[in-house]
């Protein structure tokens, strides 16, 4: 339940509301804006008791949160949140592209990429150092020694560096030496992971498992908010569907839903989104186009050459391209002629003429 303070509500009408909805048993959510006050209740409690502030001084009205995931909601909180990434803000008016290799192999590998996608304009470096990998056989990532080549290359750079987590153990070691931690897909509804990820002071990209609905990814950012950490990155990487061409089946209405019924920053991986190179610049247009706050691509020195997913990385070449790609307008749209002869003649006047169709 929200409890919407009135506009000009005193400090003494606002504490007298947050303690009631303590006292019939929730927890209570403050959001702050520049006019009004929201008190959300949250968790389980004896709703009837928060229905009754209705009557309360300085209460306008009380309606519930239409949505399972409560602190999570843009309901709760209409003003996006901006998550700061050791110094880069993640969801405010600069698009962020987080770009490296999929596994941090070598010094002179993370090295030579960090100064590549960061001369290319990318502003966060990725690379993990503990790799879920289908198979046992397959390289698992360096792990300590890629959490320390991190740190270093993360000094030498300025690049803060993202890397994954994939087990509570790991989350202090982690914590020492990246500046983001990663829940990857398959760990999305790790919720032991989730829980302890709520109480630490690092911020959080949360990748959608590949088979989670929409409504099950912001439920597992709610556990990282309703534990206590309220930096949270949500992070589409496709789902899978029928599909076989690509890897996964990039779902670019799940970015603008998570956005809408969200305050939290949203990015697209169209690396992992589609396995196809050449899917990565046209998705990540499409992705900013429709209010992606960022991209996340994989980028490695010499991908037919990479411990893992090589075949959809870029090259330090095609990361360039793409970087140029993404500063292209996009198409110009025109209005149609104004002339009522030429729009009866077409038979369509539909009020849009893209650039470059054949309506005149
Ligand atoms: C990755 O980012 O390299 C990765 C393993 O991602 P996902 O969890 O989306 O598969
Ligand atoms: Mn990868």
């Amino acid at each position: 339940m929200i409890v919407n303070m009135a506009e000009g509500a005193s400090e003494q009408q606002i504490q007298h509301v947050i303690e009631r909805v303590q006292e019939a048993g929730y927890k209570a959510h403050v959001t702050r804006g520049t006019t009004r006050t929201i008190v959300a209740a949250v968790g389980s409690g004896r709703r009837h008791e928060i229905e009754a502030l209705k009557a309360a001084p300085g209460v306008e009205d009380v309606v519930p949160i239409a949505q399972p995931f409560k602190l999570v909601s843009r309901q709760l909180k209409p003003a996006r949140t901006v998550v700061n990434v050791g110094g880069v803000a993640l969801g405010g008016p600069q698009l962020v592209v987080i770009a490296g290799p999929c596994s941090v192999e070598s010094r002179e590998q993370i090295f030579s990429t960090a100064l590549a996608v960061k001369e290319a304009g990318a502003s966060l470096l990725r690379g993990g150092a503990y790799k879920p990998r289908t198979s046992p056989y397959d390289f698992q990532g360096l792990g300590v020694e890629a959490l320390k080549l991190l740190d270093e290359v993360r000094r030498h750079s300025g690049l803060p560096v993202v890397t994954e987590v994939m087990s509570t153990e790991d989350v202090d070691i982690i914590c020492e030496h990246a500046d983001m931690l990663q829940v990857g897909a398959r760990n999305m509804q790790n919720f032991a992971l989730l829980r302890r990820l709520a109480i630490i002071e690092k911020p959080i990209l949360l990748k959608r498992g590949p088979s989670a609905t929409v409504k099950e990814w912001l439920l597992a950012a709610e556990y990282l908010l309703s534990g206590g950490n309220s930096q949270v990155v949500l992070c589409e990487r496709g789902i899978k569907t029928f599909e076989t061409e690509t890897r996964n089946t990039i779902d670019l209405a799940a970015v603008a839903l998570a956005r809408e019924l969200s305050h939290l920053p949203v990015v697209a991986d169209p690396s992992h989104g589609t396995g196809r190179p050449s899917l990565i610049a046209p998705i990540s247009r499409a992705a900013l186009a429709l209010g992606a706050d960022g991209i996340m691509v994989e980028v490695h020195p010499c991908p037919e050459r990479a411990l893992s997913d090589g075949p959809q990385s870029l090259d330090f070449e095609g990361f360039r391209r793409l970087m140029a790609s993404l500063a292209e307008p996009l198409k110009a749209v025109r209005l149609p002629s104004p002339d009522p002869e030429v729009l009866g003649h077409s038979g369509r006047g539909n009020g849009v003429t893209l650039a470059g169709s054949d309506q005149a």
